[in-house]
Parts: structure tokens; C-alpha cells; sequence
């Protein structure tokens, strides 16, 4: 056959131009692209030969990525299918021109193409100067070379190609030298080929192996083919094939270096969708820094993307591992992703997955569940206000503690505390600390009276009670030093003071003088075993400003609300403060009193603490 020459598309504009710049930010894809189309060849092959199509033996059907830095050529090599003269025409001349100039047409102004897929064989003219396809069908027919310079002419020529199988071969342009270094390329294979169903040769590395027995043995350094994919991932076994070892082993493929996960989910689902994967529940501990180790998304076994924000719910991107799917529609914008009903149901059936196994881990597993919590409880508290399908299915899963150590599902923890902790509005009043060390006495209060304290130390807490108070109805949540003990759960039953009102006023503006910085003075009636005097800060003010700060808003300078309650009926307020008649010594005990009370909240700080430390050795001289 004699040189032919043709010209793509007469037709159209010429794209070229258009693919060279390209809306991907990245060229790399260009790779991915040649190697799912070889994978493809060959995966093709399979199929006839396994229908009989294909006489005689495959042989082996390994793609190699080979790298001439000299002739600054890169060629993906493959012993798939093939294509006939007739074939390259239609399929590299038509078909796959065609679809990359709807691709383009489509998706010019589009900023963010989920994975980035669609462009195919002619996404090497984005790298390429030149691009060549060296192809012999598995068809008794001549091999033939397609070429072409970025422009829309072509030649074809017969070649003398003896074995089945296409070469692309692409002559990489001055702008686009990295890919000729094979660290760069060695790179990309892992990111997007590691998982690819053929086998993948790039270059040779040395392996010692051991050869003989006994006294014999000899060990040898031999080159073998540095094949660089997993052709079987654990996501594509079934589960009863793999051991929590082959679990571990895989995430560790999947993310060298990192802590073990926690525990997984082994997805796999046909109907009425196409979907496998693993996902691992990763320590999140009471950090949120988790977007290091990203949800691989897969089509195929071909790596799309590690952005899955609209195909999971935003709190499953918590999760680490993979999801492959080819019903995921790839080269769409994510604003229409959202709006997908494939997408949705897929989103709808890994959150009821997550939910099931995490429900079964509470049944059967209560302790080892338990001893997760802290880890768990983020992503499960995470899950419980973002997304109302998993309130509905985490409720009885989702646990509180108390400062005992104690767990218990949250609806039954408020079964055992209504007795004796429901106000007169007849409100379930949970109490809680986010600082057990630092609201020691508070706590030693509240269980003098019977009250259970939870801890509630995780920066997601306070929407996480929030989202309770509103979706439970008939519960609040109240830190241990929000107010006195006698009035955390406000039941009207008040102690009678020892005082007259008279000596209530005194004492009141004895304490005025003193606070000087946006508190309030409250004179009450406590038990004489209550602290004289104690620092409270009223519950919604304060987590009115937690959650502002949260939301990272500037209050200015929004003062510190809080009450400093004297009590009435503890004997040094009593006695010893309102007998003293030295007005100046009675201001100095008031003083000492007061402080001892912030010393409680940790707000006594700096040279006030200084000069209080001072006093106090004073007296003890
Ligand atoms: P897609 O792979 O999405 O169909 P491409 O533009 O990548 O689009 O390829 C167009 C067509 O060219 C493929 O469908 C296939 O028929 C043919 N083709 C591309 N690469 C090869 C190859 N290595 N071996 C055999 N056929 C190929």
C-alpha cells in the first residue's frame, strides 16, 4: 500500500489548537487515556478469545510504557486487538476524533469536569507534536501507521508489524519534556494505573533471589519486568477471600505510611447500579485533619479522581479507600452530578452501608465499639447533623460518656437521668463538661446531687447538642458550671437563706466593689456545704460566643458574661464575713473569696494570680 494522505475532517475547525492548550490544568491525563484505551484492546481480546474468536494461544498480553529520552519519544505498547486499515479510518479518523470535538464543544467553559475523562486518544496532542499509531489486528490483515502532526491531515501506511497489538507513539513537544523523565511517568502510572486489570510493564527493576538448597544456595541478582500495577485489588475479591490482614495491607497499598485504619466496609453491589469499593474508618481522634488520605473514585479500576465531594456525603468524605464505579457519569460538572439520580441513589446506599455496619459493630461488638468512640464519635456526630437519612439510622448507635467513663446510647441516657434531672418545665436537663479537670468542684456538686455529668470535649459538641436539643425536643444540655448546682435543673425547691434581706444587700455590694470586669453579683441561699463563693457562666450566653468563634466571626470585645454567686448560708458569709466590723479587712476576705472563686474557673491569671499567691503565704505566716 502506498503512502496515503487524508484529512481528518474537512468539515470542522480545526481543534487542534484547542487541545494543545486544553481546559485541564492538567496535561497528564494524556497517559491515563492511552493506557485505559490499550487496557481496553486487551481486555477485548479476552472476550473473543474466551467466545473462541481468537485462535491459537494470547500470549502475553502485558502493556509496556517505554521511554526513548533520545528520540524524546514515549510509546504505550499493547498486545490487544488491533485495528485494520478500515478500523484506524473509522475509529481514529472518526470515532474518536468526533468524540473529542463534542468533548471540547461541550465542556470548553467548564471549570471542573469530575476526573477529567472524555478526551481519549487525541489527548496526546496535548503532550504530542506527533503522534503515531503502529497497529496489526488480531485479524489476518496488514499492520498499518497512522500519523499525524497536530494538524487535521493524516497519513496511513501499510507497516510490516509482525505481532498483534497497537503502539501509540508519542514524539513529545519542547513544552511538555517532563514526561520523558520516567520519574514523572513512574509517578503518573501510580497514580492513575496502579489498579488496572492488565498487567503493566515499565522498564525492569533487579530482584535477589535465592537458588539452590542447602550448602548450594546461592543468592542471584536478577532483572525482571517492573510491572507496576495490582491487577486483582482487594476492593474487586470478594470479602469471604480476604483476611483483616489482606484489609490492612490494601489500605497501606492505597496510602503507604499511614496509621492502620480502624475498621472497613467492603462494598459491592450490582443492581441497580454498578458499584464496588472499600471504605476504611481511619483514627480520626478529635482532629478533623483528615483530607490527607482522600476516597479514591474508580471507574473500572481506572483512577478518576480523589475529589468525591458529590458523590458521598460530605461527612463520609471523612472515610478513607475507594469507590469504583462505572455508573458514575465521569466527564459531567459537578453541578449536574448533584442532580443525578444515579449519583443520589449511590449516595443514598453508601450512607445506609456505613450505617448498617455501624450498627452491627454496636450489637455485637458493644466494647470494641465502645473503645472506638473517640475516633468514631466525630464522623458519627458529623453525620448526625449533616445528613437527616443517617440521623435517622445513627440515633441508636450514637454515643454519650460520662466523667465515670460510662457509655450509653444517647435516647437511653436520657431514660436513666429523667428522673432526677427533669426541670419544672418538665425538660430533660443533661449535664455536661468540656474540661473534667477544670470543673472539678462543679462536677463533685453535681453528683453530691445525684446528677450525672457528661463530657463533651470535641470541637463538634456544641453543634452536635445543638442538633439534639432540636431534633430530641424534650432535652437541654447545660455545662456543670452554666449556674449553682440547685439551679442546673431548676426545680423550685430553694434552701431558706440565714440572712435578712438587709444583710443580702450588704453583702451584695461588699462583692459589687470588687467585680469590676462585666460580671454579676448573685446573693443566694445554697447548701452550707456549697462553696461560698463560685463563678458561673450562664449556659446560652456562652455558647451563643463558642459557636460565633467557631463560625469564626469577630465579636469585638463582647466581655465575659458570668455570675458570681455568694452563698448565703455557708458559715464564712455567714459568720465570719458579716460579723467583721473593719470594713477594710471585710473587703480583703471578700477580695480573697472572690479570687479563690476564679482560681475554680481558671480565670485568675497573670499578676493577679501573682499577687494572690503572695497573700495567701502572707497568711500563712
Ligand atoms: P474511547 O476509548 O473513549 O472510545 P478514544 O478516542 O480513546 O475513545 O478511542 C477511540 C477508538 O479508537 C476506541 O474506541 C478504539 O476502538 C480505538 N482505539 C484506540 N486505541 C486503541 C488501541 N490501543 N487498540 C485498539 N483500538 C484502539
Amino acid at each position: 500500500m502506498a503512502k496515503k494522505k487524508g484529512n481528518i475532517s474537512v468539515q470542522t475547525e480545526n481543534i487542534f489548537p484547542i487541545i494543545k492548550k486544553f481546559l485541564y490544568s492538567d496535561h497528564e491525563i494524556f497517559l491515563r487515556e492511552l493506557i485505559s484505551n490499550a487496557v481496553d484492546a486487551t481486555v477485548k481480546l479476552r472476550a473473543l478469545a474466551s467466545r473462541g474468536e481468537v485462535s491459537g494461544d494470547l500470549g502475553d498480553t502485558t502493556i509496556e510504557v517505554l521511554l526513548d529520552k533520545d528520540k524524546k519519544a514515549l510509546t504505550v505498547r499493547d498486545r490487544g486487538i488491533g485495528m485494520t486499515e478500515e478500523e484506524v479510518k473509522k475509529y481514529l479518523n472518526q470515532v474518536a476524533f468526533s468524540s473529542a470535538q463534542e468533548f471540547l464543544e461541550k465542556y470548553k467553559n467548564e471549570a471542573a469536569i469530575i476526573g477529567n475523562f472524555g478526551l481519549g486518544f487525541y489527548s496526546s496532542f496535548m503532550v504530542a507534536d506527533k503522534v503515531e499509531a503502529v497497529t496489526k489486528s488480531y485479524q489476518d490483515a496488514p499492520g498499518v501507521t497512522w500519523a499525524c502532526e497536530g494538524d487535521p491531515k493524516y497519513t496511513l501506511a501499510e507497516n510490516d508489524k509482525a505481532e498483534r497489538g497497537t503502539d501509540v507513539v508519542l514524539h513529545i513537544n519542547e513544552e511538555n519534556k517532563e514526561f520523558l523523565e520516567e520519574h514523572r511517568i513512574r509517578q503518573l502510572l501510580d497514580k492513575y494505573c496502579k489498579f488496572l486489570p492488565i498487567p503493566i510493564k515499565f522498564g525492569t527493576r533487579t530482584e535477589t533471589v535465592t537458588e539452590g538448597e542447602g550448602e548450594d544456595k546461592v543468592e542471584k541478582e536478577v532483572e525482571v519486568d517492573d510491572i507496576i500495577n495490582n491487577t486483582n485489588p482487594a476492593w474487586r475479591r470478594q470479602p469471604s477471600e480476604l483476611t483483616d490482614e489482606d484489609y490492612k495491607a490494601f489500605y497501606n497499598e492505597l496510602y503507604p505510611f499511614s496509621t492502620p485504619p480502624l475498621f472497613w466496609i467492603h462494598l459491592n453491589i450490582d443492581y441497580p447500579f454498578n458499584l464496588t469499593g472499600i471504605l476504611y474508618f481511619p483514627k480520626l481522634g478529635s482532629n478533623f485533619e483528615v483530607q490527607k488520605n482522600k476516597i479514591q473514585l474508580y471507574s473500572n479500576q481506572v483512577y478518576v479522581t480523589d475529589n468525591v465531594k458529590d458523590i458521598v456525603p460530605e461527612f463520609l468524605t471523612l472515610l478513607h479507600g475507594v469507590i469504583d464505579s462505572p455508573d458514575i457519569p465521569l466527564n459531567v460538572s459537578r453541578s449536574y452530578l448533584q442532580g443525578d439520580s444515579n449519583v443520589r441513589k449511590i449516595t443514598g446506599y453508601i450512607t445506609k452501608k456505613v450505617a448498617d455496619k455501624l450498627s452491627e459493630l454496636f450489637k455485637k461488638e458493644r466494647e470494641s465499639f465502645e473503645d472506638k468512640w473517640n475516633d468514631l464519635g466525630v464522623f458519627v456526630k458529623y453525620g448526625i447533623i449533616s445528613d437527616e437519612k443517617f440521623y435517622e439510622r445513627a440515633l441508636p448507635f450514637t454515643l454519650v460518656r460520662n466523667t465515670e467513663g460510662a457509655f450509653f446510647p444517647i435516647e437511653e441516657y436520657k431514660e436513666k437521668i429523667k428522673e432526677n434531672q427533669t426541670d419544672k418545665y418538665d425538660k430533660v436537663v443533661a449535664l455536661y463538661t468540656n474540661d473534667a479537670e477544670g470543673h472539678d468542684s462543679f462536677i463533685r456538686a453535681a453528683r453530691a446531687r445525684g446528677y450525672d455529668v457528661l463530657v463533651f470535649d470535641n470541637v463538634i459538641d456544641n453543634h452536635f447538642m445543638q442538633h439534639l436539643e432540636y431534633k430530641l425536643g424534650n432535652i437541654t444540655f447545660v455545662r456543670a458550671d452554666s449556674d449553682t448546682v440547685d439551679n442546673l435543673v431548676q426545680k423550685d425547691e430553694k434552701q431558706e437563706s440565714v440572712l435578712s434581706e438587709e444583710q443580702e444587700k450588704d453583702l451584695k455590694a461588699v462583692f459589687e466593689t470588687l467585680v469590676t470586669d462585666g460580671g454579676t453579683v448573685q446573693v443566694k441561699a445554697l447548701s452550707p456545704d456549697d462553696l461560698p463563693v463560685a463563678i458561673t457562666k450562664p449556659e446560652f450566653m456562652r455558647r451563643f460566643k463558642e459557636m460565633q468563634m467557631l463560625q469564626g466571626m469577630q465579636l469585638g470585645e463582647l466581655p465575659d458574661s458570668y455570675n458570681l454567686v455568694v452563698n448565703a448560708n455557708h458559715p464564712l458569709i455567714a459568720g465570719k464575713l458579716l460579723e467583721e466590723q473593719d470594713k477594710e479587712k471585710r473587703s480583703e476576705l471578700a477580695a480573697y473569696l472572690y479570687k479563690l472563686a476564679q482560681l475554680n474557673q481558671n480565670m485568675l491569671r497573670g499578676s493577679n494570680l501573682t499577687e494572690f499567691i503572695n497573700k495567701s503565704l502572707e497568711f500563712l505566716k
